[in-house]
């Protein structure tokens, strides 16, 4: 894994063929080798340059994939804006053109967009729920499907006159044509290549560079045959195109390591502002009188529309606000996989008849709340848990799903807000109960029952008070919880207890079900709960800590799990000293050294949520896979660790304070330990302003 070195020089071939790609969209629209050769600027803006676009298509639909279609929403909400931005931008030149009639502008906005190269904007937000639709059919039939449409589309594109020709098919094409300019648009071009760029398989370069070579080899006699017989309607899709980019594809993904996002948002903008190019550099050349050199000459408008924009792209980028790196101090690093791992092992442990409820509560354990509920819920895990209301509302707001559980206290003054995000809350006692009930809104609520902890919850014994919440009006009893104190204790003492409990958790069940009420789900046991007994009887376990992949402490369990650590806590260095023996470092000087030392200054301190005294407690951190001692007394925002037996140590290096590095790894349960404490505390007093980054 290595964080030792983060590379940027890397161009990535994807993010750099963007730019290519909106180069050739810049010579479609341009024709620079209309003045040389007409055949020549024919294949190159009809044939090839048709590559851009459906590109654009599959990386769009390649980064979507790779994280499980999880950022479509996004996406499709950024594309309508940056489009409205579009549509606004080149406004006065259809005013001047003399503007559409309200069902023009419709279809237009719609379908065909508001500007010539506008259209690739309406095919992105129809053309990517429909792809991802058929994304869940499978890659097989998913495929068929878009290629199916993708046929469609190219009888009413480079095949109209021959298709046409075949009797119902003019009434079919005639009555598409009512609807839409063109059949390149987002039903029937976009799907294939958002899917292909999903799901494209990956050949050897030499392999992909000689299919791309033939395929449009073949593409090249397919569209100039088509242009020579004069059937050609539009000259955006051709049978070959799919196979060409596939190949194209394959032969970039090769090349590709990391991400280059100047490419990406400098296509975008080359995209976008070229057609106001060309109307400036036509209407400059006019005024100057040079429409010789800059209009007549198709090289020359070519070379002076792609360097105007070129300079208008580059000033609106230099204009950007900058995003500060999350990775440049001190940073979470989340892990997808493992938290997804953690969840199947548990849910194969809790076995069919019970279902995980995920505990998010504190802002997932410091894992970030929304993206673990986001994950799992991809993961089918439809119940969800947090401390309280406003936990709770942040999920909501998020577009998560399934049941969420307050287990703490809500007042119930805060009853509107229950309602509002359709979230259940916890029934802390009978007055709470009876306080909740007279908001006069239907609540969905879990019963608490104290077992013995003696937090929240009503006496277990108290059979006339449970069945009295069952009775109130407007509450919606749909679950009924204990919690276990002494879960984690195995001695004969601590199961006993936890026996008990259960036992009486269990009777205070039955005796609601013997009344005739319905219990609704019923739950017990958190994590240690399932790490030590068994789950039986329930029908949800509610999992915090080995969601995380991690044990509260590093003593034994009764039936571990193979669970996976999800977060790990990385920093840089900052700088590295030499220090003289006798030399003192930090507040009070609480460092000496013995001997000529190397002193690393790291970019994480106690208000990151570690102990000041951690060097004392046998800290040590992960530095180029080695372990080094943190040594002196924490300031707030830096520590200091002997990076003497590292030589290689250098500014900027990456420093992992609990985690992985190589074959070296700092666990939680060790840090723990340290700590004298718990990893839950240790995780949830982790600082918010630590950044969260997905591995
Ligand atoms: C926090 C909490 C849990 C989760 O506990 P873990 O030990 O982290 O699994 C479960 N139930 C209740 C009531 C809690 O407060």
């Amino acid at each position: 894994m290595g964080v030792g070195t983060v590379k940027r020089r890397d161009i990535p071939a994807l993010d750099g063929f963007r730019l290519v790609a909106a180069v050739l969209v810049v010579a479609i629209h341009t024709g620079p080798l209309a003045s040389v050769s007409p055949g020549a600027d024919f294949w190159l803006t009809r044939v090839l340059a048709r590559l851009a676009v459906p590109f654009f298509f599959m990386v769009t639909g390649h980064f979507l994939a790779q994280k499980d279609w999880q950022g479509t929403g996004r996406l499709w909400r950024r594309t309508a804006l940056v489009y409205l931005v579009a549509v606004l931008l080149y406004l006065p030149l259809n005013l001047y053109n003399g503007g559409f009639s309200p069902v023009e502008w419709l279809q237009k906005l719609l379908m065909d967009g508001t500007f010539y190269h506008l259209w690739y904007f309406p095919a992105v937000l129809v053309g990517l729920p429909l792809a991802w639709g058929l994304s869940r059919l499978g890659k097989g039939p998913g495929l068929a499907v878009a290629a199916l449409l993708y046929l469609v589309g190219l009888g009413g594109d480079s095949y109209y006159g021959l298709v046409s020709a075949l009797p119902g098919l003019d009434v079919f094409y005639d009555g598409l044509f009512t609807l839409f300019a063109y059949t390149r648009n987002g039903l029937f071009l976009a799907p294939l290549f958002f899917l292909l760029g999903a799901w494209a398989p990956s050949w050897g370069g030499k392999f992909s560079l000689a299919g791309l070579v033939l395929s449009l080899a073949a593409m090249s006699v397919e569209g100039l045959g088509l242009h020579a017989m004069g059937v050609q309607r539009h000259d955006s899709m051709y049978i070959f195109l799919p196979l060409c980019m596939v190949f194209l594809f394959s032969l970039l993904q090769g090349k590709n390591r990391g991400r280059w996002t100047w490419g990406r948002d400098g296509a975008l903008l080359v995209y976008l502002l070229h057609p106001w190019c060309i109307v400036l550099v036509r209407g400059a050349a006019k005024v100057v009188g040079l429409e010789k050199f800059f209009i007549q000459n198709s090289l020359g408008h070519f070379f002076a529309v792609l360097l105007s924009t070129g300079i208008l792209a580059a000033l609106c980028l230099a204009l950007k606000p900058q995003k500060a790196d999350p990775t440049a101090r001190a940073w979470r690093e989340v892990d997808g996989s493992a938290l997804c791992h953690n969840a199947q092992t548990i849910q194969a442990r809790l076995g069919p008849e019970c279902r995980l409820m995920a505990v998010v509560k504190v802002d997932g354990y410091g894992h970030g709340a929304v993206w673990v509920a986001r994950t799992l819920g991809r993961q089918g895990v439809r119940h969800f848990a947090v401390a309280c209301l406003a936990e709770g509302i942040v999920l909501r707001r998020a577009g998560v799903r399934g049941t969420i559980l307050i287990l703490g206290y809500t007042p119930a003054a805060e009853a509107p807000l229950l309602a509002r995000w359709r979230l259940t809350q916890t029934v802390v006692d009978l007055g709470h109960a009876k306080a909740l009930s007279a908001q006069g809104r239907r609540l969905r609520v879990h019963l608490g029952v104290d077992t013995g902890m003696h937090r929240l919850g009503l006496d277990w014994e108290d059979a006339a008070a449970l069945l009295e919440v069952f009775a109130l009006p407007r509450l919606r009893v749909e679950g009924m919880f204990s919690h276990l104190c002494l879960a984690d204790d195995l001695s004969p003492h601590g199961r006993k207890v936890t026996q008990g409990q259960t036992q009486r958790f269990f009777q205070a069940v039955e005796g609601v079900r013997a009344a005739g009420r319905d219990t609704g789900l019923v739950h017990l046991h958190a994590s240690y709960g399932v790490l030590n007994g068994s789950v039986s009887g329930c029908d949800l376990a509610r999992i915090g800590i080995s969601l995380y992949g991690v044990q509260s402490e590093s003593g034994p369990v009764e039936r571990p799990m193979d669970l996976w650590p999800v977060l790990s806590l990385r920093a840089r260095l900052a700088l590295v000293r030499t220090l003289e023996p006798g030399e003192g470092a930090g507040y009070g000087l609480a460092f000496h050294s013995q001997r000529p030392t190397r002193l690393g200054v790291v970019a994480i301190g106690y208000a990151d949520g570690l102990p000041r005294d951690w060097g004392k407690r046998g800290g040590h951190v992960l530095l180029r896979g080695q372990r080094v001692p943190v040594v002196g007394r924490l300031c707030m925002d830096q520590l200091f660790v002997d990076v003497t037996a590292v030589p290689a140590a250098q500014a900027g290096d990456g420093v992992t304070l609990i985690g992985r590095d190589g074959t070296e790894e700092i666990s939680w349960e060790e840090v723990a330990d340290q700590w004298e404490t718990i990893s839950n505390e240790v995780l949830t007093k982790l600082s918010h302003r630590l950044p969260i980054v997905e591995k």
